[in-house]
Parts: structure tokens; C-alpha cells; sequence
């Protein structure tokens, strides 16, 4: 059995729709695959917004409305089947907007109308056009997550349930919401920002599918975003290491957490392209193949914050550098790269949420200092552990280019060299990075 995602453009105009149609009719059935999908694109951002706009007195779903009416008129649907969310929506919007109050557990709820509006629709467009289909909301097939509203993990003792539930839907396309699930108390959760690719292997774990399939718009992951080098060229191959990381360093195409369940189960992951099935995408498996370019992707993310700690009088003393850290677990703020010398320690993270309170915490035995605006671009590629001057390949390229680089990190797997730039020198970094290797 397969699972097939589909992105927020693949499912966000009547021309991609199709294209969405024929991939999966293309799957043929016994068994149909299960298709994941996202909001139509554009959709959750409105909806955040508009929970923003109701938290502070005043908001809208017109542009909401809208958006959905002209789509599923294209495809011919009728906008009736999905009336009765908007108006619990419009129930929900206004309730906020009385209390003035917006929590991450309210956001979680308001954004996840997206993906169950758009399954419904697919789900009637694919029936329309002949192919059985049914829309499902992921927590009706059993998906459980922590309470961590906004981005959720999932509890994998309720794989055995979502199994048993998918299996049960016979005959027919299962259309199931990306993004969303609900706690162990019932509150709806998501899974974070994009959070539809971690669905999809979620549920591709809990099936012990044969593999999952990312379809999205470009070709697979490339050697770097595309909007920023015009160059980029697709990787036909990638180690789930490499894919993790480059995830997780910023490369947008796939939600940081998406390989983890993929891992355990050893399953295949393709990235390909709606609206070019003809090409190969990217095939991510449990180990690549040996030889290929020791760099494969260069992957960057903006709004770093750089976290320097000093204290002359304990850094040498044993225990400081875990009681900073015990500072940052206990504010929940995950840090990403650390480096130290002999007076300081320095450590980024990618939020200011609970960083003042961190910081206080800090101060109380160190001098703190907090630097914003930067940027970590990573070079990431098994064949950096053997190669030896990779490093001073990047280090030289950035040198020509005359872009300063603060804090350098070479990861414990060793199939990374990150570094902090600051976020104007972006996208010059990536391409000269990209113009070195490739
Ligand atoms: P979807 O809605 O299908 O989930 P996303 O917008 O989340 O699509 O991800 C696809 C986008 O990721 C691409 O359009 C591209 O601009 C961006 N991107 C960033 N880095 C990369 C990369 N290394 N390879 C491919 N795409 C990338
Ligand atoms: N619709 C959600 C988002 O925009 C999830 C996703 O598209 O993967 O973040
Ligand atoms: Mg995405």
C-alpha cells in the first residue's frame, strides 16, 4: 500500500486538481492508495490570519469563503458540503474576538479547517470524476499527538488504531487531512507549519506502507531552493541522514520531523513534481549509494537568533555548561547549534518564544547577549565525512565573495558544515556556495 501527499499547490487550482486525478487513478486499485492532503495553497495562512484578526476584535472569513466557492465551481463542487464548518468557524472567530485572546490551542483549532475543507472537496471531485473517494479527518482514523499545539508529535501507540481504521475503508480512496490530529484529550492539534509531509509518513508508518510519495512543485529536493538559485538541479538520490537534515535545516520542501517515522519502518520516501509525473524526483532510502558529490544540497533558514553566554568565573567549572542548557530544556527552547571557547558559549535558536525568560534565568549567574537578523545555511552530503577540503571549499567560496561568517558548526554525524551569516547575505552565500559545487 501506498501513501501519496499532496501539497497545498498541487490541491490549489482546477488544472493541478486534475493532474492530481490521473496520479492517482494511475495507482489503479486493491488497495487504493491513501492520499494525504494539504489546505488549498494560501488557505492556512488566511486562516491564521484571520484568528490573529479576531483575537484583536475584528475579522472576516470573506476571503475564505471565496477562495473555496471559485475553486470548487472550477471543479464542480458544490461549496453546500462544507457550509456547516464555515459557520462553526464563524462561531469559533467570534468567540475569540469577544475574549480578545488567542491561545496556541485555539490557533491549532482555527487552522485546522483548512485541510478538512479541502479533503471534502477532493474527495467529491474525485468521486465526480468516477474514482470512489471519501474525505477523512486523520483524528477519525485514531491520530493522537502530545498537547503540544502548533507543532505536535504523534504518539505511535495509536498506530495499531489508524491501521485498523484505514484498512477498514474498502473500495474506496481514503482523502485524509494533512496537518491536523487531537491530543488524548480531545483537542485538536497540528503538527507544525507544513506539517502535511509529517502526516504523511506518519500514516505510512502505521500501515507499514511499501512507500510514501511527497508530491509537491518542483522536481524532488534540489541542490538548493530554486527561488534562490536558478541553477538548482534535482537529486535523484538521498540518504534519509541527508534528507533529515537538510529538512531540518531549513530546506522548505519537506517539515523537519517528516523522515523520523519513514526511519523506523525503513520506507521509502519520493519527492516528486504534480505537475511533471514524467520526471523521477527525488528517491530518499535508508542508506545512499556509495560515490556521488560529497556536498548534495545546501539548505539555509532566516530568523536565527545567536545566544552568547559568558561568565569568566564558572566556564571552566564543571556542571556550567549544563546548567545553561537545563535553562533552554526547561523553557522548551530547543537550541541548534552550540559553540564554545574558553569565556563563552554561544548557541542558536530559531524563535523568541520563552527567550526572555531564558535570558533572565542566564543572567542571574553569566552576561548574556543576543544577537538577531541572522542566517544558518548548511552544506549537507554523506561524502563530507571522507572528503577531506570541503570545508575549505565553502570557507574559500565565502571568502571571495566577501561574506563575513559568525559561529561554524561541523555536526556530530558529520555530513554537515553549518554557519551563521547574517540574513541580508542569504541568498549571495547559497550562491556561491552552489556555483563552487555544482
Ligand atoms: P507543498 O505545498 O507541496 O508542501 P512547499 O511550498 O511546502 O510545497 O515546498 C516546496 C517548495 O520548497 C518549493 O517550491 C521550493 O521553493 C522550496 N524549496 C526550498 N528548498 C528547496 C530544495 N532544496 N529543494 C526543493 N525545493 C525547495
Ligand atoms: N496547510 C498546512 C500549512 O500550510 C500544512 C501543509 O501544507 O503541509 O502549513
Ligand atoms: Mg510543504
Amino acid at each position: 500500500m501506498k501513501v501519496l501527499k499532496f501539497g497545498g499547490t498541487s490541491v490549489g487550482s482546477a488544472e493541478n486538481l486534475a493532474k492530481v486525478l490521473a496520479i492517482v487513478r494511475g495507482e489503479g486499485s486493491e488497495p487504493y492508495p491513501v492520499v494525504v492532503a494539504s489546505a488549498h495553497s494560501g488557505v492556512t495562512d488566511g486562516l491564521i490570519a484571520e484568528a490573529r484578526a479576531a483575537a484583536a476584535g475584528k475579522y472576516s472569513l470573506g476571503k475564505l469563503r471565496d477562495r473555496h466557492r471559485e475553486l470548487w465551481a472550477r471543479i464542480g463542487v458544490d461549496v453546500a458540503l462544507i457550509e456547516p464548518l464555515f459557520d462553526e468557524l464563524d462561531d469559533l472567530l467570534r468567540g475569540l474576538s469577544l475574549v480578545r485572546e488567542l491561545t496556541p490551542r485555539s490557533l491549532d483549532l482555527v487552522a485546522s479547517y483548512g485541510e478538512r475543507w479541502s479533503c471534502r472537496g477532493i474527495a467529491a471531485y474525485f468521486a465526480k470524476e468516477g474514482l470512489p473517494a471519501v474525505a477523512v479527518d486523520a483524528y477519525d482514523l485514531g491520530l493522537r499527538t502530545d498537547s503540544r499545539f502548533t507543532a505536535a508529535n504523534p504518539d505511535p501507540s495509536c498506530y495499531p488504531e489508524v491501521r485498523r481504521a484505514l484498512r477498514a475503508i474498502k473500495g474506496k480512496v481514503p482523502v485524509v487531512t494533512g496537518f491536523i490530529a487531537k491530543d488524548a484529550h480531545g483537542n485538536v492539534t497540528t503538527l507544525g507549519r507544513s506539517g502535511s509531509d509529517f502526516s504523511a509518513t506518519i500514516l505510512g508508518a502505521a500501515i507499514e506502507a511499501d512507500e510514501v510519495q511527497i508530491w509537491t512543485d518542483v522536481d524532488g529536493v534540489m541542490t538548493a531552493d530554486p527561488r534562490i538559485v536558478k541553477e538548482a538541479k534535482s537529486i535523484p538520490v538521498l540518504s534519509i541522514a541527508e534528507a533529515s537534515e537538510l529538512a531540518y535545516y531549513g530546506a522548505k520542501v519537506i517539515h523537519p520531523a517528516t523522515m523520523l517515522p519513514a526511519i523506523e519502518r525503513r520506507i521509502p520516501v519520493v519527492v516528486k513534481d504534480t505537475s511533471r509525473p514524467h520526471l523521477k524526483g527525488t528517491t530518499i532510502l535508508a542508506e545512499s549509494p556509495a560515490g556521488g558529490a560529497p556536498v548534495k544540497s545546501i539548505a539555509y533558514k532566516k530568523g536565527i537568533i545567536l545566544v552568547t553566554v559568558a561568565s569568566t568565573r564558572m566556564l571552566l567549572q564543571s556542571g556550567f555548561m549544563a546548567k545553561i542548557f537545563e535553562v533552554f530544556a526547561r523553557y522548551d527552547l530547543s537550541v541548534d547549534l552550540v559553540a564554545t571557547s574558553e569565556v563563552t558559549v554561544s548557541v542558536t535558536v530559531d524563535t523568541d518564544r520563552n527567550l526572555d525568560a531564558v535570558a533572565k534565568e542566564l543572567r542571574a549567574f553569566s552576561d548574556v547577549t543576543i544577537d538577531r537578523g541572522l542566517a544558518q545555511v548548511c552544506v549537507v552530503g554523506e561524502g563530507i565525512r571522507e572528503r577531506v577540503g570541503v570545508a575549505a571549499q565553502v570557507f574559500g567560496a565565502l571568502e571571495k565573495a566577501s561574506i563575513p561568517v559568525r559561529l561554524i558548526s561541523h555536526g556530530g554525524t558529520k555530513i554537515n558544515i553549518s554557519f551563521l551569516v547574517d540574513e541580508a547575505a542569504v541568498a549571495k552565500s547559497v550562491q556561491a556556495l552552489h556555483t563552487v559545487f555544482w
